[in-house]
């Protein structure tokens, strides 16, 4: 995934203005014309914007890096589990979120 080879990469940033820390979409690639194969995850690396990630703590930034793959695994097909794909709603973004929070990081 960091390589950007197999399903994808992740890039970090300067999505200064933008208050989410993060974004996944599947890349625009003759590759996923036929269901995606590739994807990108980015990061807001915009030091001391809103969206910023990375606050210093290794905890906090898992999170944000976890739930990116939970949309990186949804373009991929994986089908089980409660993460929503389409979080758009913020409401729905916080259970994605606390999905992680509860299931990954405790
Ligand atoms: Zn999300």
């Amino acid at each position: 995934m960091e390589s950007g080879k197999t399903y994808g990469k992740i890039q970090f940033v300067d999505n200064r203005g933008d208050t989410s820390v993060a974004i996944t979409r599947p890349t625009i690639s003759p590759v996923n014309l036929l269901g995606v194969k590739l994807t990108v995850a980015k990061i807001n690396a915009a030091f001391d914007d809103p969206g910023y990630w990375d606050n210093g703590d290794a905890l906090e930034k898992c999170g944000p890096l976890l739930h990116e793959l939970g949309h990186v695994l949804r373009d991929l097909g994986f089908k089980g589990g409660d993460f929503q794909q389409n979080d758009d709603d913020n409401a729905v973004n916080l259970h994605n979120s606390s999905l992680i929070r509860d299931n990954c990081l405790k």
